[in-house]
């Protein structure tokens, strides 16, 4: 198990909610989501009508389930949530509307994973507020239209491209949330360090922030983390000395790359002279999945510039040689 994976994973959830900010002055970061946001929900507020649907999309963990939550509470509202993949019938995304109350926030993640004919429920119900349910059968059957409250929906999805025309054009509100910088999530760790009660100074939160990989997520993660070695092996106060000592045991580098990155790398750098190399044969030569690869793991090796993509393949840069301390060999 990669303890930087930017994935939800069993030990988030129980912290997760309990550093969820509520509102959204507490949210960090994200400015131009959440300048928009402000002026979209005031407007909404002012003619106490429902909230444009809004769609949030990016990598996980960057704050789009607490985004939702946030805007729920700043509009009053009750917050419904549900999954693409956890809605399988039409008949199952109809009910879940129809016991909407009148300005809720129904909340889909991974809208992307939605299968066609529940979308398609949603297609009328996010341009009219209604619902169409086919009565009887054969010959007789006929269409009739069931009026639904005023709602707002809000998506989240890692993969905005797989969503369909139809479904992203009835959005009003699209952001794409981006990665946070090292000062953000530094604030964040602060942040969270105090609804922990855990004593610790900037430069360890410093430390713990540069190697957060931009995703909040993380970032709480590793702070929970440390916090546990803080406890056990000094006195509990986090400072730049135990951070680094915890997250070197951890393995996580002074990037947040760890032993998967760094294999890829290594593979690059010594097998194949710093590229270019095929996807392809990078996967087959650590026995990764090259989907895996692309997904997950080469995002945040290109937006650090250690990898580029050419069109003959992937290679490495001066920079990742200079991270490692290698010399770049001849070709
Ligand atoms: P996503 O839905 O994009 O996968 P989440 O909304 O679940 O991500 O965020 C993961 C965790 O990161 C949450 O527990 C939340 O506490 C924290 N978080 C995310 N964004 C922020 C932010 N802007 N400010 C403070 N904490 C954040």
């Amino acid at each position: 198990k990669r303890i930087i994976s930017t994935e939800l994973m069993e030990e988030d959830y129980k912290i997760e909610n309990s550093l969820r900010p509520k509102l959204l002055k507490d949210y960090i970061g994200q400015e131009k989501a959440k300048n928009n946001l402000k002026v979209y929900i005031e407007a909404a507020k002012q003619r106490k009508e429902a909230l444009d649907h809004v769609l949030f999309y990016g990598p996980p963990g960057l704050g789009k389930t607490t985004l939702a939550g946030i805007i729920a509470n700043e509009m009053d509202v009750n917050l419904k949530v549900t999954s693409g993949p956890a809605i399988e019938k039409p008949g199952e995304m109809a009910a879940i509307l129809n016991n909407l109350q009148e300005g809720d926030l129904l909340f889909v993640d991974e809208i992307h994973r939605l299968n066609r004919q529940v979308e398609e429920v949603l297609y009328p119900a996010m341009e009219d507020y209604a619902i169409d349910i086919i009565i009887g059968k054969g010959a007789s059957a006929r269409s009739i239209r069931l009026d639904l409250p005023k709602f707002t929906l809000v998506g989240a999805t890692t993969r905005a491209g797989m969503l369909t025309a139809p479904l992203r054009d009835r959005f009003g509100v699209v952001h794409r949330l981006e990665f946070y910088t090292v000062e953000e999530l530094k604030t964040i760790i602060m942040r969270s360090a105090g609804v922990f009660k855990v004593e610790m100074d900037e430069e360890g939160a410093l430390e713990m922030a540069k190697r957060s990989r931009g995703t909040p997520r993380l970032a709480n993660r590793l702070l929970k983390r440390v916090r546990d070695f803080a406890q056990v092996k000094y006195d509990g106060r986090i400072t730049k000395e135990v951070a680094n000592f915890a997250l070197d045991l951890l393995e996580v580098d002074k990037l947040g790359l760890d032993h998967i990155d760094r294999e890829i790398l290594y593979t690059m750098m010594d097998k194949f002279a710093g590229g270019p190399v095929g996807l392809d044969t990078i996967a087959a030569s650590i026995g990764e999945d090259s989907g895996t690869i692309e997904d997950v793991y080469e995002p945040y090796l290109i937006q650090n510039g250690l990898i580029v993509r050419t069109p003959r393949g992937r290679m490495v840069t001066d920079l990742c040689y200079k991270h490692f301390g290698i010399e770049q060999k001849q070709k």
